[in-house]
């Protein structure tokens, strides 16, 4: 047995907690789908998935891949556990985690959680969900209109999905420690990407790309007002003419504006956009 050190730079704090394990087990979605655990580490949370289904994980630090893989060398004989020596990263650049729908499950490395999940959020295959992440990201994904933690990343989770913070993990049930707390937070995707589409508020992932383009514009100074952002990129009169219309005060900022009418502003923008380039090719 060789004692394996935590490596801070892949963001290493194993889970130790029994009780924490069987919640996150208890919080999965009930599905016929693939499981695909990140970041496995020393395998306590892939050793009890694997009691539920079979399932793919991604590692990316070879010497937990060693130990795994005699860990585990029967699941794996069996065919039970595929284990994937890669950035994870790299696996959503070239599409997909899977080839079919599937859940996600994991114990994120807290230094590229917000990354990791805007991936799984935009991967088709992905249908859920839960993970385990710094309490205060949880909370920027899940939160509502009006609180100071709205911004751009509530309001694309909110659209693709349905996001929800379970449970809070402290400290004290990781080794080594972080220095945070953490929270559980599951994200089920209600709203699919059906045959490369979005069947709900995004018809195609171009529309996606532009509705991010729209946020951050929206959101980039969040403490100034929607109209003063989003005059950076289209005509201050239009926009003052769409905020009328849908009865929104112009000293109205971008967090103050709901999930449902952000998307209705970006529709209106994105309409007008479109005549006055059609204007243009018929004149
Ligand atoms: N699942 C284990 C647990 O719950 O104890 C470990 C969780 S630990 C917070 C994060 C894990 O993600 C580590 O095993 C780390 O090596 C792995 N990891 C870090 N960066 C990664 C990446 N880019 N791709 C895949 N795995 C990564």
């Amino acid at each position: 047995y060789k004692l394996i050190e935590a490596k801070k730079k892949f963001g290493q704090n194993f889970l130790k907690d029994t009780s924490v394990l069987n919640k996150i087990i208890q919080s999965m979605p009930q599905s016929d789908r693939k499981l695909i655990e990140i970041g496995p580490g020393l395998g306590d949370l892939t050793q009890e998935l694997l009691k539920v289904k079979p399932l793919v994980a991604y590692e990316v630090d070879e010497d937990l891949c060693v130990y795994l893989r005699k860990k585990f060398s029967a699941k794996i004989d069996e065919g039970k556990l595929t284990l994937v020596k890669t950035d994870v990263l790299k696996q959503f650049e070239k599409g997909s985690l899977a080839d079919e729908p599937y859940d996600l499950v994991a114990n994120l490395p807290y230094y590229i959680a917000t990354t990791i999940i805007l991936e799984a959020l935009e991967d088709h295959n992905c249908k859920s969900m839960v993970v385990m992440i710094q309490k205060e990201v949880a909370q920027k994904f899940a939160a509502l209109p009006k609180t100071k933690e709205f911004t751009s990343l509530a309001i694309l989770a909110q659209s693709i999905g349905v996001a929800k913070i379970l449970f809070d993990v402290g400290p004290e049930s990781f080794d080594p420690q972080p220095k945070v707390v953490s929270s559980i937070l599951k994200i089920d995707k209600q709203k699919e990407f059906v045959e490369g589409k979005f069947s709900g508020i995004f018809e195609t992932n171009e529309q996606l790309q532009k509705f991010k383009r729209y946020l951050r514009c929206s959101f980039q100074s969040p403490r100034k007002t929607w109209l003063r952002n989003i005059s950076s990129e289209f005509e201050k009169t239009l926009v003052q003419e769409i905020m009328q219309g849908e009865e929104l005060p112009i000293t109205i900022r971008p967090h103050e504006i709901s999930v449902l009418s952000h998307h209705l502003l970006f529709k209106k923008l994105r309409l007008n956009d479109a005549r006055k380039r059609s204007n243009a090719t018929t004149e």
